[in-house]
């Protein structure tokens, strides 16, 4: 089912949490929700949930409205599942207890999974592959653990939204790449429709099949995590997700003159058209090459460099701007030496707007 948001608008007293939010989520898509903190993640999915009602627009799941500004279908009228952060456990109840909890307790839970709860509660606990830790308390979990149990209760009546709230941002950073992973997983066995919050733009590229970014309240951009990190609309959206060189300069004809160097021009860097005219364009740190200052290019010198194993970070300064250059391992450069930086060849994205 296709959940649709709708001009959303959420405001407490003075602050605007959130306008002009419209998103259509498709059934089984995993959409990620990224942007810094306070910029009303966690709102817009209390008000997917139902914990919260709009001030203005609207949530429809499906053929059926579930919020309004008028009317809120609570919670637990919703076939809902939900991940905090802080996992949330019940420290009086067992593992397998967790699993049957939703399932004999809320309201909406599908007729087939609500006649056979002990078969349901097997099926999650293998999917959670916590079989034989069933009677075991929250107190006698590991971090990892614990977050399965929560993520297996989410899951345990099929819901037909799962919302994830910065679930893995509690555990260590091993632990955060293996749950990464099993999230995945859960995804694809459940085909579950998921709305994944988090600050972390590594999780979401790794993990969405589209990313929404946001800034303040309001949307910069939705893509999938290709467009969002090779073609920003926005220098926001360049600079939160991968890092960014920003460079200020005009477009003419697929040609981009930077306006610190009138006389240099590149050619399409693969930034988005809407942003062909004068203005603030992203340049990746891979996108870049450092050659000898013996040919053209913008000139500089190298301030730092960092060997990361396959490839080497090079800060370059030139003109009192910092450039970040990320190159393989071919040539070294040395610190303190004169050197120019020009655009790659063949790193430019190949899609052309039309
Ligand atoms: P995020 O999850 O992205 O960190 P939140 O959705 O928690 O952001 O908050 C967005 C904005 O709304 C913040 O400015 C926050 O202070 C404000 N806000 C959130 N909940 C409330 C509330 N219950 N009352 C007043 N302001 C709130
Ligand atoms: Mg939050």
């Amino acid at each position: 089912m296709t959940t649709i948001i709708e001009d959303l608008l959420k405001k407490f007293e003075q602050t605007t949490a959130l306008q002009n939010i419209n998103i259509s989520i498709q059934d089984g898509e995993f959409i990620a929700i990224l942007g810094p903190s306070g910029c009303g993640k966690t709102t817009l999915l209390r008000l997917l949930a139902g914990f919260d009602s709009p001030s203005d627009g609207s949530i429809t799941i499906g053929d059926q409205q579930m919020s309004n500004k008028y009317v809120t279908l609570p919670p637990e009228k919703r076939n809902i599942g939900m991940v905090f952060q802080s996992f949330a456990l019940w420290p009086h109840l067992n593992v397998r207890k967790h699993i049957e909890f939703p399932l004999l307790h809320h309201q909406y839970v599908p007729t087939d999974i609500r006649t056979n709860t002990a078969q349901r509660v097997d099926e999650v606990m293998d999917i959670i592959e916590l079989t034989e830790l069933a009677n075991r308390m929250p107190s006698e979990l590991s971090g990892g653990q614990k977050q399965r149990v929560a993520l297996g209760r989410a899951i345990a009546s099929k819901p037909e939204l799962l919302l994830m709230d910065e679930p893995l941002s509690n555990l260590d950073a091993e632990l955060r790449m293996e749950m990464r992973k099993e999230i995945q997983e859960l995804h694809h066995l459940t085909n579950a429709t998921i709305v994944y919050v988090t600050h972390d733009q590594a999780e979401a590229l790794a993990m969405a099949d589209r990313i929404v970014v946001m800034n303040k309240g309001e949307i910069e951009q939705i893509g999938t995590p290709e467009e969002i990190y090779s073609r920003p609309t926005t220098a926001f959206v360049a600079n939160f997700v991968g890092k960014a060189n920003l460079m200020e300069g005009t477009w003419e004809s697929d040609q981009f003159t930077p306006a610190s160097y009138p006389a240099i021009t590149w050619p399409d860097l693969g930034v988005s058209i809407s942003l062909k005219k004068k203005g603030i364009y992203p340049i990746r740190p891979e996108q870049l090459v450092i050659l000898k200052d013996d040919q053209e290019g913008i000139e500089g010198q190298i301030t730092s460099v960092q060997y990361q194993g396959k490839e080497i970070h090079y800060t370059v300064r030139a003109d009192e701007l910092d450039w970040v250059v990320h190159s393989g391992m071919i040539k070294k450069f040395q610190l303190g030496e004169r050197v120019v930086l020009q655009l790659k060849v063949g790193v430019r994205n190949k899609q052309k707007d039309v």
